[in-house]
């Protein structure tokens, strides 16, 4: 997989270079460039900013830059049909990778390869879609992922509006709070979407139960030793049987799942639990139920204390 990075702090990007991620892009299994954008400036400031039209605070990154920058990306892609085919599998208009408008390809045309090679412009912003595990791994069967990372107000509309035009673009916001920059998220979605690849987590095996990949969270994970601090590991795990782990393990996904992300199992595809799952929620949902009920009743005999009830 190839990836630009383009950003006005390279060097923010430089734990690109350590752990699996380093190591992958040694085993040339990622082709990651971090690209300064001051790089595409002309004067002798090496300006990428300047005040808002329209007026208010702070400074928005110039379009000419971000434009130059990106020439340079779809220049250097091979000439692929860039038009959107939407979720009906209908073409609509778009542009050749190179940047001439191409008014019409049809669908079936459109091969899964040539999808796979049309280069992806992600934009972190706190205003863009909410990066998931299920974003992470349809981006990671691309070929080419393109990050620009927004810095001040963010970056000029119009750089998205015509980018969209020429390749496909993600407005992407790693969650619901502001960073100063999108390096740090850049950072993030590199690696979610990086570790997916073959060959760059030492066992794929490992991927299989992880939080997110089917709608649950992760069980609770002990090493030795067997007792540490006077707590004792959970006795099944010691047990070794495997059917019994394994359904221990269900249980606490679910267990988790309930106590800490409710709406993850609110969205769950149907079918996905079975008659002892149902019974698992049943138990932790009406368990959370009872504590809270236990909770008011204690704050409202404190109040009561107090003086401050009603
Ligand atoms: N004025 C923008 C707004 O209110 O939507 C926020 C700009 S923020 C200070 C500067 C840059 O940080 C953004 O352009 C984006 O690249 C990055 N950024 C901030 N929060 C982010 C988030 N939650 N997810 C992804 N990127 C974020």
């Amino acid at each position: 997989m190839r990836l630009d990075v383009f950003s006005i702090f390279p060097e923010y990007l430089a734990p690109l270079d350590l752990s699996l991620i380093g190591r992958a892009r040694e085993k040339r299994l990622l082709d990651l460039t971090v690209h300064d954008l001051r790089e595409w400036t002309h004067d002798r400031h090496r300006t990428v900013d300047d005040t808002p039209y329209g007026g208010g605070a702070g400074m928005v990154m110039k379009p000419e830059p971000w434009g130059e920058a990106l020439d340079t990306v779809l220049s250097a892609t091979p000439d692929v049909p860039v038009a959107e085919v939407s979720p009906s599998g209908e073409s609509v208009a778009g542009a050749s990778s190179a940047g001439e408008p191409v008014a019409e390809v049809p669908a079936a045309e459109d091969s899964a390869a040539a999808v796979r090679a049309r280069p992806v412009l992600i934009v972190p912003s706190p205003a863009g879609e909410v990066f998931t595990q299920t974003t992470a791994r349809e981006l990671a069967s691309r070929d080419h992922l393109v990050f620009a990372c927004g810095r001040y107000e963010g970056i000029d509309q119009r750089v998205i509006d015509w980018a969209s035009q020429r390749m496909e673009v993600r407005p992407m916001s790693i969650g619901d709070y502001v960073l100063n920059g999108g390096e740090v998220a850049v950072l993030a979605m590199v690696e979610a979407i990086a570790r997916l690849l073959p060959g760059v987590i030492g066992n794929p095996g490992s991927l299989d139960e992880e939080s997110h990949e089917d709608g649950l969270l992760e069980y609770p994970v002990y090493t030795k030793p067997a007792t540490w601090r006077g707590l004792d590991v959970p006795s099944i795990l010691l047990s070794g049987d495997h059917g019994k782990v394994a359904r221990w393990r269900r249980d606490q996904r679910l267990r988790r799942t309930a106590a800490t992300r409710p709406d993850l199992l609110a969205v769950l595809p149907a079918g996905s639990l079975d008659a002892r799952d149902s019974e698992v929620l049943r138990e932790a949902t009406t368990g959370a139920q009872e504590e809270e009920q236990r909770e008011a009743g204690s704050s409202r005999v404190e109040a009561s204390g107090s003086g401050l009830a009603e």
